[in-house]
């Protein structure tokens, strides 16, 4: 199914929603058509052209919790599904203070990490581990990363997702 990039009002990546779903916003005048695809809708009257890029006539303002997901997903693109100990292929979530120690589900304390670093760390503190991790985990500061983590990205929406060539590839 093809898909469309909704923006806030203030062009900032909201979400990507269906091209039917896209094309009722902009019918019942609550965004605007910024990119059409390649497609048309067709009624009886009338054709419209299958939207790529909409923005919302008005401005959503978004929780921050919820500006940025924290899903296995989303860690992995973080990453680079790299293990964040010795940059082997990541295949778990391991949380850097461990879950049973009261550490939080939170993107600063949650990395990617290969099967044998995950066991090898067990309920253990980083400190006594004797492991490091390659660089401090932190929450993405762009929803372009989660874009990118979803799926594919249309050529077109690039440029409001401040993705690079290769990451839209
Ligand atoms: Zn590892």
């Amino acid at each position: 199914m093809s898909r469309a990039l909704v923006l806030n009002a203030s062009f900032e990546p909201l979400c990507v929603v269906s091209t039917r779903r896209a094309l009722v916003l902009v019918l019942d005048d609550k965004a605007e058509l910024l990119h059409a695809g390649d497609g048309a809708f067709h009624s009886q009257r009338a054709s419209y052209p299958e939207p790529s890029v909409v923005r919302l006539s008005y401005y959503v303002k978004v929780p921050y919790r919820a500006r940025i997901a924290l899903n296995r997903r989303a860690v992995f693109a973080r990453d680079g599904h790299r293990c964040q100990y010795c940059g082997a292929a990541a295949e778990n979530i391991d949380h850097v203070i461990p879950r049973s120690r009261g550490g939080p589900h939170t993107w600063e304390n949650v990395v990617a990490a290969c099967r044998p670093c995950n066991s090898r760390k067990q309920d253990r503190f980083l400190e006594d581990s004797g492991m490091k991790l390659r660089r401090p985990p932190c929450a993405p500061r762009q929803r372009s990363w989660i874009l990118v983590a979803t799926g594919s990205v249309r050529p077109d929406w690039a440029p409001y997702l401040g993705v690079t060539d290769s990451l839209s590839a």
